[in-house]
């Protein structure tokens, strides 16, 4: 075990889904023709006043509500001054020494420990536009579709202990977010973003150590890394008698390290101070009773519900309930088919590593839940072998035919004509009567040799039971 004991906090900005921005009514929306979406209002044009969207509010109200956290009915937008040149108004319209949520919290589990993270505050803020620097041009662009668009800011106390722990977090907040629906959680788009505060202290220690701040951490996968390199780079210091310097270091990820971008700001670097032109965000008694009463399902408890009403190992409900999507399609096939289980083996294996490799989008899926449900029947009355299940599944991944008729119209039913079988089996054992002597005198591994054969032989279509029992028939 190391000396330290690493101490993490993470900032996580979520941009909510709202279909204006912030403060205008201008259109949210990613991927648009850079500078179509902008106005007076979000290009910062002197003497406009910015309208506060209600909606924003009640997102962030929700994020608030689900980390069990006191909703501060009135609180105040405030202005962070510094200049870059996608910020137009030349200061981010944030929330300072009176944001609209504090003192929250979230479970996470890792390694079967389950720890409390505290959740220090949730803010509202809007969001800069885009710079961008074409490769190999001389120019830089700037894209203000983005600028103004909302956040909320969520800063976690330094509670998380290792990067295993800041990545179940995130996970966590990330479920909790996109089942709200108050966010499309894209990571890639940059909907879903985490700067990462690590330091390290000798055990025991009760003080914390030197903070760096990590910025560029564009998945779950980066996250961990990051992190991981941090703390062993902030050890190697410590160990080596130095110090660590507080700044903020950019993560790279192709070369998996951390460098430095620049020493950090403090606070008071910002100027902050109460924006003038916004009223306090006031939230009424009638508006938190409304949005507590109809907050939706949130994954921690579907994933009791999906335990104990189909039967669901707990680490299958977690992996299916953080991601509502995926949780709403196994709903409807498990109910279709009876087979909760089985379903959930195909939508985690099979279905899962499609999504990822191909990149696809939870929420837009081509695949209908009916057809899940009629694999798993198919697969469990013996029509077909799981290993075509696995080859089909990736047309059936493309929608618009159902596995049945697919098999059907491929020819990919599983035989189990022991007559069939059994004539393949002798075939096999004639064509290897070296491996047959061998098997015969002891060398029982080679079993698998055989069935393989038989396999080959009947393209993947033989019953693996049948085969077996045909193989220990005929090898006598
Ligand atoms: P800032 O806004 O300047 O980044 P904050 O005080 O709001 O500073 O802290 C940001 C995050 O850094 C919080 O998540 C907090 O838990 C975390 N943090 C603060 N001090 C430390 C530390 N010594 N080690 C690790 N994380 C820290
Ligand atoms: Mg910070
Ligand atoms: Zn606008």
């Amino acid at each position: 075990m190391s000396a330290y004991e690493a101490v993490i906090g993470l900032e996580v900005h979520v941009h909510l889904a709202t279909a204006s921005k912030l403060f205008c009514s201008c259109p949210n929306s990613f991927g648009d023709e850079p500078n179509t979406n902008v106005c007076e209002v979000c290009s910062g044009m002197p003497g406009v006043l910015p309208v506060l969207n209600r909606r924003a509010v009640e997102y962030a109200t929700r994020m608030a509500l689900a980390v069990h956290a006191t909703v501060n009915q009135r609180s105040r937008f405030a202005r962070k001054n510094y200049f870059y040149p996608d910020m137009p108004k030349d200061y981010q319209i944030s929330q300072f020494e009176l944001p609209l949520c504090e003192h929250g919290w979230l479970d996470i589990t890792v390694n079967g420990q389950t720890r409390r993270i505290g959740i220090t505050r949730i803010h509202m803020e809007d969001d800069a536009g885009k710079n961008i620097h074409p490769q190999g041009e001389n120019v830089s662009y700037v894209d203000l579709n983005r600028a103004g668009t909302p956040l909320i800011e969520i800063v976690s106390e330094p509670d998380l202990r290792s990067a295993e722990e800041a990545v179940a977090y995130l996970r966590k907040l990330h479920g909790m977010v996109v089942s709200l629906g108050i966010s499309n959680g894209n990571m890639e788009e940059g909907c879903f973003r985490c700067d990462a505060n690590v330091s390290i202290r000798p055990r025991g220690e009760k003080k914390l150590g030197t903070r760096t701040e990590l910025k560029n951490l564009n998945s779950f996968r980066n996250v961990q890394r990051a992190i991981e390199f941090e703390i062993a780079r902030q050890s190697d210091l410590l160990d080596d008698g130095e110090e660590v310097i507080q700044e903020t270091r950019l993560y790279d990820a192709v070369r998996n390290l951390t460098a430095p971008m620049r020493s950090k700001e403090d606070a008071q670097d910002y100027r902050y101070f109460p924006d003038p032109d916004l009223l306090p965000v006031v939230i009424t008694d009638e508006e938190l009773a409304e949005w507590a009463a109809t907050q939706p399902e949130l994954p921690d408890a579907r994933t009791a519900r999906y335990i104990s009403d189909f039967q669901l190992p707990e680490q299958d409900a977690e992996q299916l309930c953080a991601d509502p999507h995926l949780a709403a399609f196994f709903e409807k096939a498990a109910t279709l088919c009876g087979q909760p289980k089985k379903v959930a083996n195909v939508m985690l294996g099979m279905m899962m590593r499609e999504i990822n490799q191909k990149n696809l989008d939870t929420a837009a899926l081509a695949i209908a839940p009916d057809a899940v449900a009629e694999l798993v029947t198919i697969m469990g009355n013996g029509t077909i072998s799981a290993k075509i299940a696995a080859d089909v599944f990736p047309e059936l991944m493309q929608g618009g035919i159902m596995p049945a008729a697919l098999v059907k119209e491929r020819g990919l039913m599983q035989v189990s004509d022991t007559g069939a079988i059994d004539a393949a089996v002798q075939k096999v054992l004639d064509a290897n009567p070296a491996e047959v002597e061998a098997y015969k005198g002891g060398k029982k591994k080679l079993i698998s040799f055989f069935v393989g054969q038989v396999m080959r032989e009947m393209r993947g279509k033989a019953n693996p039971a049948l085969v077996n029992e045909a193989l220990a028939r005929l090898l006598g």
